[in-house]
């Protein structure tokens, strides 16, 4: 028959084998599983045993395995048992049921149908991020929108209010900041930079996908801005390749005046450094990591999964 389609998706924290676990009610009917597997509940009837199925593994059976309440139970068991807590008694309220670690639901792209995640696409300083960010909106502009920024320096000769950057005082932008409303900022040169919650949330609202490009310090503010963001972590290729493709993309640069040079080994290397340091700082953050070697077709798989 067909396939039941799965409610929730998890990421499970730990082991699982059905054949040394004495309390399924049937082995064979068990679904054996590893830390870090994502996994699909098709079948929630049961307190004690769902029904789910391994992701990429669509044609494979769906099976057992514990639920939430009995695995956190069984964790509790445990460790009473090792700490000598009286499992029946009071103190087991105590327990911070997110501390015992389960199963995680797995947030989607699309969280309700007709709203997108933000894009944040998180990078070492040269690799492309921003260019990514441009590719992808020039590709598609009705579909992915990044906020127009606030700024506090004045505004250019041939810029337009609204449109290059929303242009604001300093002290209206201090206090802004101050509450909270801005998901990022910077200063450069001794003017502010930033992006504001309520500019992501209305390109969300209006059914695009916001895309952000913003340096990675960024990422703790964003990712407790209740935004949930898709973050991806915009990685640099192999030094070799990275050299070889970023000489070559320079060469035929246009659009940049001042970016119209070359990189020197000097900056290659920051770059692989960087991400790397990256990787380390943030790496559990990350949805998904792309390496910027042929961007958008990653992209054009990613957005439509
Ligand atoms: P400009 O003043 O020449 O338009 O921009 C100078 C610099 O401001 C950019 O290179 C960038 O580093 C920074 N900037 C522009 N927009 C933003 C933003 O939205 N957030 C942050 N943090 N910096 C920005």
């Amino acid at each position: 028959g067909a396939q039941r389609e799965s409610k929730v998706r998890v990421r499970a924290h730990f082991d699982y084998n059905p054949d040394v676990d004495p309390y399924i009610p049937c082995k064979e009917a068990g679904l054996a599983f590893q830390r870090g597997d994502v996994l699909h509940i098709v079948g929630q009837d049961d307190a004690y045993w769902w029904q789910a199925r391994k992701e990429h593994e669509r044609s494979a059976r769906a099976g057992l395995i514990p639920s939430r309440a009995l695995q956190e139970r069984r964790i509790l068991h445990d460790r009473s048992q090792k700490d000598g807590i009286d499992l029946d008694s009071k103190q087991n309220d105590d327990f911070d049921r997110e501390q015992i670690a389960t199963y995680e639901e797995v947030a989607k792209l699309y969280p309700r149908p007709g709203v997108f995640r933000p894009i944040v696409l998180i990078g070492a300083p040269g690799v492309g991020r921003n260019e990514l960010r441009r590719r992808l909106i020039a590709r598609d502009p009705e579909k992915f929108r990044s906020p127009v920024p606030y700024t506090t320096r004045p505004m250019r000769t041939g810029e337009v209010a609204g449109r290059e950057y929303i242009f604001v005082p300093r002290e209206k932008m201090d206090a802004d900041i101050e509450a909270g409303k801005f998901v990022e900022h910077g200063e450069y040169k001794g003017h502010l930079y930033g992006t504001s919650a309520e500019s992501v949330k209305s390109i969300v609202n209006a059914g695009c996908v916001c895309v952000l490009s913003p340096h990675y310090q960024a990422i703790k503010t964003l990712r407790t801005a209740q935004l949930k963001p898709f973050l991806i972590h915009v990685k640099p290729p192999e030094l070799d390749i990275l050299k070889a493709t970023r000489t070559e993309a320079r060469a035929k640069s246009t659009f940049d005046e001042a970016n119209a040079r070359s990189f020197t080994d000097e900056e290659f290397d920051d770059m692989v450094k960087s991400a790397e340091r990256i990787d380390f700082l943030y790496g559990h953050f990350f949805d998904v990591e792309l390496v910027n070697a042929e961007l958008v077709n990653a992209f054009e798989q990613l957005v439509q999964n």
